[in-house]
């Protein structure tokens, strides 16, 4: 069971930077849990051979809704002892039904050639997320979970029901009606107040006058981008291609400052209205369901499981990242001096600039060096063949199978003689389709019933007849974290049940195997299988990678710093009593303890902070699964990453699981022992290491 916000937030965690057919209730073939001997199920063509059109695409979906209704209303209609045949497996089929649903309307909304297919998933992925709303109130379907005997049922089953039950009871369904009541009116209310948060950040777009020659230092091709009007002035708006080079680049401060006055007061002050409801309906909801904060409600379901938990976090973060952080600081103070001798303080819109300066004379590397030897066909089959090689599995390339674009790539996952998987790759830019990086489930994978799909929707450059379709050192760091999502997808699709699949693990797990690939992204080894000069076939020079890693580690400590401020903002406006909420002493608070920038006064960082709304006081995940993602990544011999014994045994005990076990546990099960910061502690210090960087190219 989730229900929509949650499993919205599931999907929406699966977005880099950034939470879904067949037969109805149909007792599966077998009933032993992701045995090898379990039969596999074939595969059947991709769902867009058929080219289905906003028709033919709404009557899967309906279909599928009314298998899960079918299912749900079995549950419910039962009157004999509460068996795992009669209870658990209906409760499976509606979970799966509903699963393809929503995943296949959301990746629609995210792909779809025009307009009014987008509208109509749009439309379908609030229907589903309704229908799993009522399901994750219908008293009837958890009194019957409830009462299942599972004495005699196998670990994962165990813990399948047993979350499901928790994540019922976090939904209110066990309150009595009027509290119900009351819930459900709170949901509501939440749901317009984070998209009226949300749609003022994104509607808010707010423009500077510059004088011409303060562009100076910036480059020329946003220089020639930004001519000044018929007043002589440039206008720069908030727009991220706009203001972000502007505040790294400029020369003027002077400029520099007045960007980010604007930009740190977008939606202010009409955010500050919406924020103090938002934390005001979560405090409520907490209180009704038993907590004392929406920071502790928010946490139950989690690894962190309580809010005190997350603020331990905070503070261990803050201690890892000083010493680097500290260095950091005193280097950017050093580059001031250097215009303003005598300056004693950096100021938050003075960061970015500083740190390009330090960056520039410590580093001999320009990051567009390294773009000739990744042109996205190469780094493509690099990935695939790293990806193989790590977790002992072949992508087939399915010819002429066909996605929802000419474009889109299709292959079949094989691991000896088994077919387990297929996936897509939409991996370049069209009008209309989702404009980031994400991973996308398709479907589920249930042993010997239905093969685990996802698809990988990206951005990423295209090589035609005239143009390599060269990428950014970033880029390709993108490809290997959500080619991380991915693997996790599929190798997780042999459990017995589809209730089980990843998106059923605590939340604050899900970036951690994404950011435990993108670490192999930094080996040597790793990279001289596929990154070959575009032009001259050369492998890429071992310094200029060395180069490339040293760059790339610098800024860490004020980067987690950051991040840990990010976080204690979101943790801590959720965790305080709302009548006495004060954001702004809150936000300045943060910045000031954890980054020791000096925020320009007059200035709402928080309100155009729009993951307030979405994860709330969760902003903590990513950092704490940084840090996992660093534990797990130093148990792998790096110099021999490809032919690493780890890699199988990370494959079995971390991802194959996929959500049958505690994310807590399967951290044990692969380390021996819960996470720890010593690995991330040496990461954040890499950039200290060794006194120069090393010569050659
Ligand atoms: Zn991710």
């Amino acid at each position: 069971m989730r229900n929509a916000a949650l499993s919205m937030r599931f999907l929406l965690a699966f977005v880099a930077a950034a939470s879904p057919a067949t037969s109805s209730a149909a007792s599966p073939a077998t009933s032993s849990a992701a045995s090898p001997a379990a039969p596999s199920p074939s595969l059947p063509p991709p769902l867009w051979a058929s080219k289905p059109d906003i028709k033919a695409f709404n009557a899967i979906e309906e279909g599928r809704l009314a298998a899960a209704r079918k299912s749900i209303d079995a549950i419910v209609a039962e009157k004999g002892k509460r068996t795992i045949e009669n209870t658990l497996f209906p409760y499976d089929e509606a979970t799966r039904n509903l699963d393809s649903t929503a995943y296949l309307s959301y990746l629609m909304t995210q792909v779809a050639a025009d307009a009014a297919y987008r509208d109509a998933s749009t439309a379908m992925t609030r229907k589903v997320s309704a229908v799993q709303t009522d399901l994750s109130l219908n008293r009837g379907v958890y009194q019957a979970l409830q009462a299942l005997d599972l004495s005699h049922e196998d670990a994962a089953t165990k813990y399948y029901v047993s979350r499901q039950l928790l994540l019922f009871r976090l939904a209110g369904v066990d309150k009595d009606d009027a509290t119900r009541a009351r819930l459900k009116k709170l949901s509501d209310d939440l749901t317009e107040e984070t998209s009226a948060f949300e749609r003022n950040i994104s509607e808010d777009l707010r423009t500077t006058d510059a004088d011409p020659a303060e562009l100076k230092g910036l480059p020329q091709d946003y220089i020639d981008r930004h001519r000044p009007g018929a007043d002589g002035k440039v206008k720069i708006t908030t727009a991220y291609p706009d203001t972000l080079p502007a505040l790294k680049f400029a020369e003027s401060a002077a400029l520099r400052r007045r960007l980010y006055e604007t930009f740190d007061n977008r939606a202010y002050p009409k955010n500050r209205e919406v924020l103090l409801k938002m934390a005001a309906t979560r405090a409520e909801m907490a209180k009704l369901l038993g907590f004392s904060t929406w920071a502790d409600l928010d946490a139950a379901p989690k690894m962190a499981g309580t809010s005190a938990r997350v603020a331990q976090f905070l503070q261990d973060l803050a201690a890892a990242a000083r010493p680097a952080m500290e260095r950091e600081y005193t280097q950017l103070l050093a580059e001031k001096r250097k215009l303003e001798p005598g300056a004693s303080e950096v100021y938050d819109f003075e960061a970015s600039y500083l740190s390009e300066q330090v960056r520039r004379a410590s580093f001999d590397f320009d990051s567009q060096s390294v773009r000739p030897y990744f042109p996205y066909p190469a780094v493509r089959k690099g990935i695939l063949d790293t990806a193989s090689k790590l977790f002992h599995v072949r992508f087939e390339p399915e010819k002429g199978a066909g996605g929802w674009d000419p474009s889109v790539e299709t292959f079949e996952v094989w691991e000896g003689d088994q077919r387990i998987g297929r996936l897509y790759l939409d991996m370049h830019p069209r009008p209309g389709k989702f404009s980031h990086a994400n991973m996308v489930p398709i479907f589920d994978g249930v042993a010997g019933k239905q093969l685990p799909e996802a698809a990988l929707v990206c951005n990423f450059p295209e090589a035609t007849a005239t143009d390599p379709g060269l990428m950014e050192y970033s880029d390709v760091v993108t490809f290997f974290h959500e080619f991380g999502h991915l693997v996790h997808w599929i190798l997780s699709g042999r459990q017995r049940w589809a209730g089980t699949n990843p998106l059923n693990l605590e939340q604050d797990f899900l970036e951690a195997p994404s950011q435990m690939l993108e670490e192999f992204m930094r080996s040597p080894q790793v990279l001289a299988g596929f990154a070959k000069h575009d032009k001259t076939g050369e492998v890429i020079p071992a310094g200029l990678v060395a180069r490339m890693n040293r760059a790339s580690a610098f800024g860490r400590g004020s980067s987690v710093s950051t991040q840990d401020a990010l976080s204690a903002i979101s943790h801590d406006i959720y965790s305080s009593d709302p009548a006495t909420l004060d954001p702004d002493a809150i936000t300045v608070g943060a910045w000031r303890k954890y980054t020791k920038l000096v925020p320009i006064p007059g200035t709402h960082f928080y309100t155009s902070f729009g993951h307030l709304a979405g994860y709330s006081s969760a902003y903590y995940t990513y950092m704490w699964d940084k840090v996992i993602a660093e534990d797990f990544a130093s148990q792998f011999d790096r110099s021999n990453l490809l032919e690493d014994k780890a890699s199988l045994r990370y494959r079995r005990t971390v991802l194959e699981p996929g959500g049958s076990v505690s994310a807590n546990d399967l951290v044990k099960n692969f380390l021996g022992r819960p996470q720890d910061m010593r690995a991330f502690e040496k990461w954040l210090g890499e950039e200290f290491e060794g006194a120069t960087p090393p010569p050659g190219k």
